[in-house]
């Protein structure tokens, strides 16, 4: 008897568990469900789009989704084209796999002003995620703030530095290069509410913002002069005496200057967004970390912004009929286990942390927990997985894009693409369904 398995969510915490399901057990018929017409999830809307050789982890995912057994229902989403109920009772497994797409907030005034962005919204536009094509971000002043420091604030500052020469061979989104590549900004800041020691960049990211060709990193030596303390992690330690040495080379340059800056600022702590009808300040509490908490000084100043960015992490967002924990923003979950029958992957289960590459791992965990709970309780053999799910599919006049139709998709995008750019990706559900018609 074959087991039936539903994956709600195809990027990579999605596609790690079908290939650690299919490797226990070879005749495993597994459904990959996605609402976008694309697979891949954050490979293709989240990792930076110059970070082309991270992204090339899709061709190992084209694989796992290729293999017989495997199917991808593209454009179906859970909680509209089909229900949470009828996924449990086709499935003898139901894996979420959704990821955290919704920006979670500052909790400051002025944050709904035109011209604050959420980083989940923003690097979606730049990376063509059809949710967030329109969002039309203003890119018209001279400075701009990105409060965070962790990997996507670093990413976000850089794409902006970036000349469109820098981003030639990037797969950036046209309409981003275009508003990017006429922005006058000049001054960045990325903004920690604890220090250096406590950003969660990681070195090799970091570093690349010392490489840019028309940007100036601008750091205060003597914030950088902090120690790595007892109170990190050991296995963190070498990682953060890393950032500081960078942050300290970056503090040590000398050189002519260059049109554009990133003005690094540690201990403070947004307090609010200024503005009328749109941002134009962002008011800041410098603080000092005790006991690795961020705490207040009283100290209070403003930077003059034209634009913000919030890249402070993400939340889950909830699905009709899923067990959810409001406080931490994800799935209710035990270790993974929703309910029986159903578990949560990735950033659903444990929140937006982690790269690409632990989800392998967890994968492997989440597998041979699946498989210990099977076999204290073995499937009844009554669920039928697609049988079931195509014929409601059908009912319901879904457009599903199946893996051939994501092909079609994927040969459009990179023959459309201008060299030395390795896609052109469509952005828009008309455009992405109309590449996937098998004429
Ligand atoms: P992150 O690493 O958790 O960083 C979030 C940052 O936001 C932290 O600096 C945090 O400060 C700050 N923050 C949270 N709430 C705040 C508030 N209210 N005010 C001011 N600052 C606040 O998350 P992320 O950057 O979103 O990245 C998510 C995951 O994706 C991470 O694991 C990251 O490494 C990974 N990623 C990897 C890459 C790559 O490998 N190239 C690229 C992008 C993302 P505190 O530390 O003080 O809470």
């Amino acid at each position: 008897m074959s087991i039936h398995v539903a994956i709600v969510g195809s990027g990579p915490s999605g596609l790690y568990t079908a290939d650690a399901l299919a490797r226990i057990w070879p005749d495993v018929e597994i459904d990959v469900f996605d609402r976008l017409p694309t697979p891949y999830g954050l490979v293709r809307g989240g990792i930076a789009p110059d970070h082309q050789s991270t992204k090339a982890v899709a061709r190992a995912f084209e694989r796992t989704l290729s293999r017989a057994g495997t199917r991808f229902f593209g454009n179906v989403e859970i909680g509209r084209d089909l229900s949470y109920d009828e996924l449990k009772a086709a499935y003898d497994v139901v894996v979420l796999s959704v990821g955290a797409e919704i920006d979670r907030p500052l909790g400051i005034p002025g944050e709904e002003l035109p011209g604050v962005y959420g980083a989940a919204a923003f690097v979606g536009w730049y990376n063509g995620h059809p949710r967030h094509r329109e969002l039309d971000p203003l890119l018209d002043g001279r400075a701009l703030a990105v409060i965070g420091n962790g990997n996507v604030a670093l990413d976000v500052v850089r794409v902006l530095a970036k000349t469109q020469a820098e981003l030639a061979d990037s797969d950036i989104c046209a309409h981003a290069a275009e508003r990017i590549g006429a922005a006058q900004l000049q001054d960045l800041y990325l903004i920690g509410r604890r220090g250096p020691v406590e950003a969660s960049f990681t070195p090799i990211e970091l570093a690349e913002l010392g490489e840019l060709g028309r940007c100036d990193i601008v750091v205060d030596p003597a914030a950088v002069a902090a120690e790595v303390g007892p109170e990190i992690p050991e296995k963190e330690v070498k990682v953060r005496q890393r950032n500081l040495e960078i942050l300290r080379s970056f503090a040590a340059r000398v050189g002519e200057p260059k049109p554009m800056r990133i003005h690094i600022l540690f201990n403070a702590a947004p307090v609010a967004l200024l503005g009328e009808q749109r941002v134009s300040g962002l008011e800041l509490e410098r603080t000092r970390v005790v006991g690795g908490r961020a705490e207040p000084t009283g100290e209070r100043f403003e930077l003059s912004i034209d634009t913000a960015v919030a890249a402070i992490g993400y939340l889950t967002g909830p699905l009709p009929g899923v067990p959810f924990d409001e406080k931490r923003g994800r799935f209710a979950n035990d270790e993974g286990l929703i309910e029986p029958g159903v578990y949560a992957a990735g950033w659903c289960k444990h929140g937006p942390r982690g790269v690409v590459g632990t989800n392998r791992t967890d994968a492997g965990v989440l597998v041979k927990r699946i498989a210990e709970d099977l076999a204290a309780a073995p499937p009844s053999g009554g669920k039928t997985g697609t049988g079931a799910i195509d014929a409601l599919l059908r009912e319901r006049n879904v457009r599903v894009v199946d893996f051939a139709a994501w092909k079609r998709i994927d040969a459009a995008e990179i023959a459309r693409a201008l060299p030395p750019k390795p896609r052109e990706k469509f952005v828009t559900p008309e455009s992405l369904l109309a590449a996937a018609a098998d004429h």
